[in-house]
């Protein structure tokens, strides 16, 4: 698989890429790209985008992300918030969250 540059039309070399912003703070290191030899423009495969933009939210994640256990109160599940999330988001007793599911591995809180 190679790539032809868009500009030059001329076949672009697998290279590596030291570090790449997909996202604009989520930086990935080693990511692999096609480069032209002739005006030095990049571009990606599918395949390499998908790569990218999977490890792109791993890393969100991994940067975000608090471990929690899901306890019972009543017949409900809880997941319990983390006192530095109250802090940050200002949340209180009382507030209203809307519970998004995104998918059958993600569930966004809308608070307000
Ligand atoms: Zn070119």
């Amino acid at each position: 698989m190679t790539l032809r540059c868009v500009k030059c039309k001329k076949d672009m070399a697998l290279v590596q890429l030291p570090v790449y912003e997909h996202e604009k703070g989520v930086p990935l290191e080693k990511v692999a790209a096609y480069e032209c030899q002739s005006c030095h423009e990049w571009a990606f495969t599918e395949k390499q985008i998908e790569d990218v933009e999977r490890r792109t939210d791993v890393a969100k994640a991994r940067r975000f992300g608090f471990i929690r256990k899901i306890t019972v109160s009543g017949r409900s599940l809880v997941v319990n918030l983390p006192e530095d999330l109250v802090k940050h988001m200002k949340l209180a007793k009382g507030n209203s969250v809307r519970i998004v599911p995104l998918d059958d591995r993600h569930i966004v809180l809308e608070v307000g």
